[in-house]
This record gives structure tokens, C-alpha cells and sequence, in this order.
């Protein structure tokens, strides 16, 4: 594992789109398409990681890359450069009125920054105007919340719902979460009652690290048990 920012495209092309044709571990995930937005930040790594569970994983980058799709994945990067060109490919309101309708949705880290709907002080300014988000989630998120001596660390924590073992997390240039409204389900926490680190509220699932660069499934694993059970509610 490594600390690398997962950002500036290093490796953010998954090929054109070719498939691997690994055997399906899960039965389940095995029908399910999810895409992962793929305008900036680690999206790859996160399509291998689908496919390495069995499900068909392609990039968004386009609003008509969301037709057809089971679930979605924002990944980290940066959640200024995201929210800029989710804009210009006109992605921001489609993405908006899915998450809204119950669509499910992770975000690792600017991806979690992209669904809440609330930033405190910690917003950017773009052209004098706070960054846009797709604004879904019920949490208030503070952006790179761990200041500059822990720019990136590693820890490990319990996550709610995912087994006795410690989950491994990767953060970098990490956001918490501060604040959660009712709907919100804390599901790890990186102390005991220290900053809220992963959460989910109903069809949303958000995460401060990134379990895509790390050998451990059970969080991806835990979003395609959503998207299955949520396609078929369909
Ligand atoms: N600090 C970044 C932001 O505000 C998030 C970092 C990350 O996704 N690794 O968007």
C-alpha cells in the first residue's frame, strides 16, 4: 500500500473500457453494473475492485454513462476539480436527482464531500461562489479536517455491520464528518467517540478513507449488497 495521492489521473485510465473477465466471487454482484464517476481522481481503482467482486464496473462521464446503471461510485481526487466538471459535462443535476431518488451512491473522501449538503467554513470559493456539490446527504463535512502533520495516514478501525476484524483505512488529505442529521447511521468512528468516518443514510454511503487502495473488499462488498438489494426493490 502505498501513500500516493490517488489524484491527477496517475493510472485514472481503466483502458477503454476493456473488460476483465475474472470469475465472479458473489453470485449476486455478479448481475449488478455500477459506474464510477471518472472526471478526475482514483476511479481505476475502484473499477478493479467492482470487478474483482464480480460486478460489471464502467466510468461515467457523460450523463447518458448513467443510463442503465444499478448503483454509483464517486471516488476520491479533489472535490473542487470534481464539482468544477461535473458542471461542465452537465453531470451535477443528473447525479443530484438519482441520489435523491434513492439511487445508491458512495463517495470516498472528495466523493463524500461531493454528497453532503453542507461544509461548514471549510467550502472553497470558486469564482467567489462556495464549490458545487451534488449536495444529497444529510452530514456537515469538514475538508481536510486532519491539518497538515496528518496530511495522509493509515489506521485501522471497527466498521459497523462489517465483522470483529479492524477494517485498514487510507486517508489523504482527508474530510470528517461533524455533524450528522437523524437519517444518518455512523457506522465507524476513528476513535471511540472521536470523528465520524463512515456513514450511511438509506440509499447513501460515504466513507473519509479509501478502501479502494487497500486489499480489503468488505466496504465495496458492503455497497453491492445495497445496490443488490435495492434493483430488486425495482
Ligand atoms: N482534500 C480533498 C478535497 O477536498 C479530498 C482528498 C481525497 O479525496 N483524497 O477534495
Amino acid at each position: 500500500m502505498s501513500n500516493e495521492q490517488p489524484t491527477n489521473g496517475q493510472g485514472g485510465r481503466a483502458g477503454s473500457g476493456a473488460k476483465q473477465t475474472q470469475p465472479a466471487q458473489h453470485g449476486a454482484a455478479a448481475s449488478l453494473k455500477i459506474g464510477v464517476l471518472a472526471l478526475q481522481g482514483d476511479f481505476a481503482e475502484h473499477i478493479a475492485i467492482l470487478r474483482r467482486l464480480g460486478a460489471e464496473a464502467v466510468e461515467v462521464r457523460h450523463p447518458e454513462h448513467l443510463v442503465d446503471l444499478d448503483g454509483l461510485i464517486i471516488p476520491g481526487g479533489e472535490s473542487t476539480a470534481i464539482g468544477r466538471l461535473a458542471g461542465i459535462y452537465g453531470l451535477t443535476e443528473p447525479i443530484h436527482k438519482l441520489a435523491r431518488g434513492g439511487f445508491p451512491v458512495y463517495g470516498t473522501c472528495a466523493g463524500m464531500i461531493m454528497l453532503s449538503n453542507d461544509l461548514g467554513d471549510s467550502a472553497a470559493l470558486m469564482d467567489g461562489k462556495p464549490q458545487s456539490l451534488f449536495g444529497v446527504m444529510d452530514i456537515r463535512v469538514k475538508r481536510n479536517a486532519f491539518g497538515r502533520q496528518l496530511d495522509s495516514f493509515e489506521t485501522e478501525a471497527p466498521i459497523a455491520g462489517l465483522g470483529a476484524a479492524p477494517f485498514p483505512m487510507v486517508f489523504i488529505r482527508a474530510p470528517y464528518i461533524e455533524a450528522v442529521g437523524p437519517a444518518v447511521e455512523v457506522l465507524a468512528t476513528l476513535a471511540h467517540g472521536g470523528p465520524v468516518v463512515a456513514a450511511r443514510q438509506d440509499n447513501l454511503l460515504v466513507s473519509a478513507f479509501h478502501p479502494e487502495l487497500t486489499n480489503d473488499s468488505r466496504f465495496h462488498q458492503l455497497f453491492l449488497d445495497m445496490v443488490a438489494a435495492a434493483s430488486q426493490g425495482k
